[in-house]
């Protein structure tokens, strides 16, 4: 599943969420089907969500009011409203995430407790990976610390809630911290702004080696899977343009023979 980036082997945050979302359009993304590379519109409100909520952060304290979210998002907000299921959902999409957007960052001062900005926001960092052999890459949202050190908060922001993704992310960035700041998270937190919820966790040391374990597994996956389709999954597949092609070839038998509990929140 690792790249093979400059002779040296790397598995980046992003194409593994875009494997476990449909391993057969990542498959066929792979094989340069350009049907596959089109933008879903889930991904249109991603870029806009980061792109708000960074420079929600970096706006000075004074400014940060609704208003200022309102002008943020609308300044990223796609017109492409075709990617969408329809002219009402396009709407409703916006309408929604500013207000989750209002309640996320100018709610109670933070989740559970945690003040003032982030230390990261919006950052790519890469470590290498003894145990596995491989450099992980990661961006990180935001991460928040506290002066005292014993804080360690890495918050993501996605737009729907996606088990298997959450998962991946959490044993990612469990095993990324430990080898890279040299500690694990003292919190993991997945924000899906969409659906309204948070999904959290608190790893300790002992974690890592499970987590390790994990990416260890994930890793010996062929990552073009092409016959795999990602199941149950339909706000996916609602708007794909490979949607005739991949039940066409049967695909749907496949994950049912394979799916879904050899491994914990992968979906094969
Ligand atoms: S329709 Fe769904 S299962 Fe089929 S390729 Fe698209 S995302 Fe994957």
């Amino acid at each position: 599943m690792a790249e093979q980036r400059s002779g040296k082997a790397m598995l980046e945050d992003y194409r593994l969420e875009d494997w476990l979302r449909c391993p057969y359009r990542y498959a066929r993304k792979r094989a340069s089907d350009r049907r596959a590379d089109r933008l879903h519109w889930r991904q249109l409100a991603q870029y806009a969500i980061s792109h708000t909520v960074n420079g929600f952060y970096q706006l000075p304290v004074q400014s940060r009011k609704r208003e200022a979210i309102n002008r943020l998002l609308e300044g990223r907000w796609t017109n492409k409203v075709d990617s969408f299921e329809s002219a009402t959902q396009y709407e409703h999409v916006k309408a929604l995430l500013k207000v989750r957007l209002y309640q996320l960052l100018l709610g109670r001062k933070s989740f559970d407790g945690i003040n003032g900005d982030p230390i990261i926001a919006f950052e790519r960092f890469e470590t290498y990976v003894q145990p596995l052999g491989t450099t992980l890459s990661v961006i990180f949202h935001s991460v928040f610390g506290e002066a005292d050190g014993r804080e360690l908060v890495i918050r993501k922001y996605t737009v729907n809630a996606d088990r298997d993704i959450s998962e991946a992310f959490r044993h990612l960035v469990t095993v990324f911290g430990y080898y890279a700041f040299g500690r694990v998270p003292s919190r993991i937190e997945v924000h899906a702004l969409l659906d309204g919820t948070v999904q959290c966790w608190q790893p300790d040391a002992a974690a890592v080696c499970a987590s390790v374990d994990y990416l260890r597994l994930l890793l010996s996956f062929e990552m073009d899977e092409g016959g795999i389709r990602k199941s149950g999954d339909a706000a996916e597949c609602r708007t794909c343009p490979l949607r005739g092609d991949c039940l066409a070839e049967g695909a749907r038998s496949s994950v049912e023979e394979v799916s879904p509990t050899c491994m914990p929140g992968i979906v094969m």
